[in-house]
């Protein structure tokens, strides 16, 4: 376990650089990144799928969607409307890291992008670890999954300062309890903000995007205009 620590470090550390460098990108642009993250199937896509749907013309959303060896989420996410969307094959890699994002980052139009969303490869382990550059790692969770995630991923919820809570539509169905789900998720990180919503019949999705519209006002500095 401490051999496997210590050859990682140095990897962290480059990405730790990467990280940074992406980050005082986005901060001259007042761009808002967020690194969505989750096991495969909670939904990553098809909130973002609505969220560029809903958000559109009133936001100007890039997308960067990672994916470990096909281009689907991307071609379903440019389907929806996502004008600036770039597909990440990480070529077997499971999790992005931030080499990865950098160049299609600075090729984005970014004086002109609001939102920067990062759909992250379907894994709670290793993305835990790799800092994008982001304002906000969002983890995900369904109700067909176990209540008790963010006790065997303490990382990622540590890490993570959103927690959305999707597929709600289906509670009652499964053994998911909501209570237990927060319960556990504050175990770990008390200071977690908790969206619960369906992606399916659109219940809980209006609170979800008036969030993002006010944290891209905070980015972007509501006194001092948008210069
Ligand atoms: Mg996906
Ligand atoms: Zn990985």
């Amino acid at each position: 376990m401490s051999r496997k620590i210590a050859l990682d470090r140095p990897l962290l550390q480059e990405n730790i650089h990467h990280a940074g460098r992406i980050r005082a990108l986005l901060e001259r642009h007042r761009v808002t990144a967020f690194n969505l993250v989750s096991s495969p199937g909670s939904g990553k896509t098809s909130l973002l799928e609505r969220t560029l749907k809903a958000l559109a013309g009133k936001l100007n959303m890039a997308l960067i969607a990672g994916d470990v060896s096909t281009q689907n989420d991307a071609d379903r996410l440019k389907a929806a409307g996502g004008q600036w969307v770039r597909p990440l094959e990480t070529g077997g890699t499971c999790h992005l890291e931030a080499a990865m994002l950098s160049g299609t980052v600075a090729q984005l139009d970014l004086p002109a992008t609001d939102i920067l969303f990062i759909e992250n490869v379907g894994n709670l382990v290793c993305p835990a670890a790799y800092d994008l550059g982001e304002h906000e790692k969002i983890v995900l969770i369904s109700t067909v999954e176990g209540d008790d995630k963010p006790l065997k991923y303490p990382v990622m919820f540590r890490n993570a300062s959103v927690m959305v809570i999707n597929k709600i539509d289906l509670l009652g169905l499964t053994e998911f309890s909501l209570a237990t789900v927060k319960e556990n998720a504050f175990l770990i990180n008390p200071d977690l903000r908790v969206f619960e919503l369906s992606c399916r019949t659109g219940e809980g999705l209006s609170a979800w995007f008036d969030w993002l519209q006010q944290r891209v006002a905070r980015v972007r500095g509501t006194e001092s205009g948008h210069g």
